[in-house]
């Protein structure tokens, strides 16, 4: 069984678009949606959901009013000021609470306690393509590198438990820690890169984070018509780096209609862009196996 990474830089590259594709193009496979803080995959591949779970956030401290008896003992211990008081009433403010318990140490009246949030949730789904395990994350929370493993953990249960082939991962975007989570143990990172000189910058630094961690890497370049010097430019990098680049994907405005439509392109329209996206997953496939 194969792990593929869809990544870019930055969002907004096409990275969804194509990992809707592969979805629809490859055969005995589960879909992750890793993208967790803009989940949209599933706009494309309609799941069925089957399974809800909560996804809990780090544990801020409570305090129970009616043991309390105002002693401010745990205000001191609060190095993080988090412990507020108006005369004798003492409350946790959980914005600025780091949930380190030290509070719960000292209180007397055993009145403190550390309670998880429910920051988001994560799903097991069924589509017309295979499983999708896909997640939503709160809005302004944090613990995206957190959820993003737990969505690759359960995608790869149940690829286990089906004997699938490829487990097709839509990645987040940008390099921070819910990249890095999502890159660990996959068999090929595909960057999806815009040959404009931000989407390549973006794009570089997503290259050298998975080189960083050893993985093998391939690139895609969407839009490529819009910048045909940029294009030759990524082109001759990846060459002197090692870095195949197994796909060019011409700009088409068929593509919003698609999206418009809610089908991955290479459902929506025979077009340039649908044979240079089934040319690369077949290169996908060819260098993975
Ligand atoms: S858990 Fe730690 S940070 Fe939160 S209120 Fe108690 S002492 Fe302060
Ligand atoms: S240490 Fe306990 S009893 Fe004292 S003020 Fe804090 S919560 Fe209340």
């Amino acid at each position: 069984m194969k792990q593929i990474l869809i990544i870019s830089g930055k969002g907004g590259t096409g990275k969804t678009v194509i990992t809707a594709s592969f979805a629809s193009l490859a055969k005995n496979k589960v879909m992750a949606d890793c993208d967790v803080d803009a989940a949209d995959l599933h706009l494309l591949l309609h799941p069925k959901i089957k399974e809800k779970h909560n996804f809990e956030g780090g544990k801020t401290a409570v305090i129970d009013e009616e043991k309390c008896i105002g002693c401010g003992k745990c205000q001191e211990v609060c190095r993080f000021e988090a412990v507020k008081n108006e005369g004798d009433k003492f409350k946790i403010e959980s914005l600025d609470c780091e949930g380190c318990g030290a509070c719960t140490l000292v209180c007397p009246e055993e009145a403190i306690i550390l309670k998880a949030e429910n920051v988001g949730y994560w799903f097991i789904s069924e589509t017309k393509y295979g499983p999708l395990v896909h997640a939503k994350l709160g809005i302004a929370q944090e613990n995206s590198g957190r959820l993003v493993s737990l969505v690759r953990e359960k995608s790869m249960d149940i690829a286990l438990k089906k004997g699938v082939d490829y487990v097709i991962i839509d990645g987040p975007p940008g390099i921070g820690c819910p990249v890095i989570a999502s890159l660990s143990g996959i068999d090929l990172a595909l960057i999806v890169i815009e040959p404009t000189l931000s989407g390549m910058h973006d794009a570089q630094r997503a290259i050298n984070v998975a080189k960083h961690f050893g993985i093998k890497t391939a690139v895609c370049i969407n839009k490529n018509d819009l910048n045909p010097k940029n294009c030759e430019t990524i082109k001759k990098d990846c060459l002197a780096s090692g870095i195949p680049v197994i796909g060019e994907i011409p700009f088409d405005k068929i593509v919003p209609e698609s999206l418009v439509q809610e089908k991955p392109i290479v459902e929506y329209r025979d077009c340039r862009v649908s044979s240079e996206i089934r040319n690369t997953w077949n290169k996908i496939t060819e260098i993975l196996n």
